[in-house]
């Protein structure tokens, strides 16, 4: 299965991620990890996406498609992916969707986890990453309602939007998110 995971920082995203690639078989195709890797390996585009994240604004989307492009083509992605945290930009979605027909694979699914934005606050002020400072989480979720949220239009024209709950434990999450992936024909 090729799936698109779409959250708003705070959502429980990563966790679920590695509940998912696991049980489905899945490669891991987060783009925040990469960035991040690329940032402590002190790469030039690891210097400059950090300029953006230490803000909490997006990086540019030239330089996260050529990430992806480059990712997709790696022969673990073959056997089905969930990306975790791309696209985050109308503009990244049509980059993929163009890749992805050319390829000949189009997304099967695209899952949201849905959280009020009172609850993601919360959670965010306790997680203790470096660009979880308020000013940092508030720009974050400004970027997200502003940049990301319209993707959840563009797939649903699409038919391939299905957003779960994202308020329970870990568990109940995972069971809604499995409960979407379980009816996707094989
Ligand atoms: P994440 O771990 O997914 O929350 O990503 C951390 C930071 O990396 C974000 O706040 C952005 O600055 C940057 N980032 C990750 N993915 C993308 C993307 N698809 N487009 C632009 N910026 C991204």
């Amino acid at each position: 299965m090729r799936i698109v995971f779409i959250g708003p920082p705070g959502a429980g995203k990563g966790t679920q991620a590695e509940r998912l690639i696991e049980t489905y078989h899945l490669a891991h195709l987060s783009t925040g990890d990469m960035l991040r890797a690329a940032r402590d390996a002190r790469t030039e585009v690891g210097q400059k996406a950090d300029q953006y994240m230490s803000r909490g604004e997006l990086v540019p989307d030239d330089i996260i498609v050529e990430i992806i492009r480059q990712r997709l083509d790696r022969p673990d992605c073959r056997e089905g992916y969930l990306l975790d945290g791309f696209p985050r930009t109308i503009a990244q979605a049509e980059s993929l969707d163009k890749m992805l027909n050319t390829k000949g694979t189009p997304l099967d699914v695209v899952l949201e986890i849905r959280v009020p934005e009172e609850e993601l606050f919360r959670r965010l002020a306790g997680r203790g990453r470096a660009d979880d400072q308020p000013e940092v989480i508030r720009q974050r979720l400004v970027a997200y309602r502003k940049q990301t949220e319209p993707l959840l239009e563009y797939y649903g024209k699409q038919g391939l939007l299905n957003s779960v709950d994202g308020l329970g434990s870990v568990d109940d999450i995972f069971a809604r998110l499995r409960t979407v992936l379980d009816r996707q024909p094989k």
